[in-house]
């Protein structure tokens, strides 16, 4: 186990508990959220050692053995997932008709492939070894497995991260390695979380995204801005993830009752869009766009 002595984006020392929850998807272990009092960051403390992090991740043995779509909702789950896949293609081109765009953590590519078909350049990331064989194989995509992000040469006028920076050992090196990656007029688009959602405070410590221990960092709409901020971004738009909000609840809804209960899910997942819609607190996920400060 690795303890983080120091707040990641203030420096300060002293935390407080915010709540215990454990491993649902592999190890049933218990781990803690801890809430900096200075800055309210939040981040799971004490974690996995880097070198641990790896066991509890879904091994590729699993994922290839249930990667093709049988049931309605893994059905409904790819269904949607087109659907967001062109709402980010749309996000993503009103900023540039064509260019270059990197997607860290591109999974099997679904995508980076839209843009390659419309003649981007595009270049991906990806450490899971079967979702990275499927996006070089299956749609010819240059894909690098190694994540550090020092590694990678160009500059790149779009940067994704979808749902990959609560999991990224390195927080402050990676943020100021995508802004080394940027090109000056540049876009980093970054889709995390959002704790204080009204899915989150709703479901508790059965809250799916939380995913513990995986998720190192726990972000709400004023974290993720301020420690962007801390390395020369400015956030210029933010997005609500809606779909997600219904995925996050049925998965918490398995959690807490080991049952899908679709239909308790998806008031919950309504009331907690309008939340999003109407108050300051946001939605069960979000997209925010960066860019470099002038
Ligand atoms: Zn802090």
């Amino acid at each position: 186990m690795k303890t983080i002595k120091q707040c990641p984006i203030c420096k300060k020392i002293d935390f407080k508990e915010h709540i215990n929850s454990i491993d649902y998807s592999v190890s049933k272990e218990e781990f803690t959220i801890i809430k900096c009092i200075n800055c309210d960051f939040h981040f799971t403390n004490p974690r996995p050692a880097d070198s641990e992090l790896g066991k509890y991740y879904i091994s590729d043995h699993y994922i290839s053995h249930n990667n093709t779509s049988k049931n309605l909702f893994e059905k409904t789950y790819k269904f949607i997932r087109n659907i967001a896949i062109k709402g980010k293609y749309k996000l993503v081109t009103s900023y540039f008709k064509t260019g270059s765009i990197l997607d860290i953590g591109c999974g099997t590519g679904e995508f980076l492939n839209t843009f390659k078909i419309n003649n981007w350049i595009t270049k991906g990331i990806e450490p899971s070894d079967i979702a990275r064989k499927q996006a070089v194989e299956n749609l010819g995509l240059d894909v690098d497995e190694s994540t550090d992000l020092k590694n990678v040469k160009g500059e790149f006028d779009v940067i994704t991260m979808w749902h990959v920076l609560e999991h990224v050992t390195e927080l402050n090196e990676t943020i100021e390695q995508l802004n080394r990656l940027t090109t000056k007029t540049g876009k980093v688009i970054i889709a995390v979380p959002n704790h204080k959602s009204y899915d989150s405070s709703f479901y508790k410590k059965y809250w799916a995204a939380y995913d513990l221990p995986i998720h190192l960092y726990h972000f709400s709409k004023e974290t993720i801005k301020i420690i962007f901020e801390n390395h020369g971004f400015s956030l210029i738009k933010t997005k609500g993830m809606k779909f997600d909000t219904f995925y996050v609840s049925i998965l918490s809804e398995e959690h807490k009752s080991e049952k899908k209960n679709f239909i308790k899910a998806t008031c919950v997942g309504l009331i907690s869009n309008l939340y999003g819609l109407f108050t300051k607190r946001g939605y069960s996920s979000s997209i925010y766009v960066f860019e470099k400060l002038k």
